[in-house]
């Protein structure tokens, strides 16, 4: 695993079962995060902005299928992976899980190996930077996994922070991110920074991508936030 690892929430109410699934996905190199059932779900997904849900169907209380549906109408968490987990294989369950938003469907019992997989393809697009993929936004490269990024024929020099917030925009080229979206993303929801922080390493961001004289591609929005292109 790479820069910014991904977080993972599983969502499963048998403890056994949670237990084998976290373990291995923290093996994996991911930060996991647990719930029981689908409110403290619903809870932790607000509080954590997890990059991608683990969710068992069968909960107690409110189900995974409801849970998927409730955050798939939310703005913030549309874009979230939601892996459904369910004992039941018949097909119209899994059209009915698909529906509901529902990313991939997974039928236990399931292997282990298989399910990474999944985990992990899903994570290729919605975060490819945290899984090792190389991006490219015009003639900007950036490496996670060997941590460079280029321009043309330059290697940029970045700070660490400068570092995440590209890999943010380069994994959304086009997309509008606010201060306090960049601030959870590259700060950290447990960490409190001024918003005025983003726009201090914003600046040295462009300043180095500039370093050789290159356009600015971090267009700022009035009273949104920035973008790149
Ligand atoms: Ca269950």
């Amino acid at each position: 695993m790479s820069d910014m690892q991904p977080s993972v929430l599983v969502v499963e109410d048998e403890q056994a079962q949670r237990e084998v699934l976290c373990y291995n996905l923290a093996d994996e190199g991911f930060r996991v995060i647990q719930a029981k059932d689908g409110n403290e779900a619903l809870l932790l997904i607000e509080e954590e902005a997890p990059d991608l849900i683990l969710l068992d169907w069968m909960l107690p209380g409110t189900s995974g299928i409801e849970v998927c549906r409730q955050i798939k109408v939310k703005p913030a968490f549309r874009m979230t992976p939601v892996i459904m987990i369910s004992a039941r294989s018949e097909e119209v369950d899994k059209v009915r899980g698909l529906e509901t938003g529902a990313d991939d469907y997974i039928v236990k019992p399931y292997s282990i190996i298989e399910l990474l997989a999944r985990v992990k393809a899903q994570l290729r697009r919605s975060r490819p930077a945290s899984v090792g993929i190389r991006l490219r936004y015009e003639d900007i490269v950036l490496d996670a996994e060997a941590h460079k990024v280029f321009r043309g024929q330059h290697e940029m020099k970045l700070g660490p922070t400068e570092f995440r917030l590209l890999t943010t925009f380069m994994e959304r080229p086009g997309r509008v991110w606010s201060r306090e979206q960049l601030l959870d993303r590259v700060w950290g929801r447990d960490i409190y920074v001024d918003t005025r922080t983003v726009d201090v390493h914003i600046g040295r961001l462009r300043k180095a991508l500039g370093h050789h004289g290159e356009g600015d591609p971090i267009r700022t929005v009035r009273g949104a936030g920035y973008a790149l292109g």
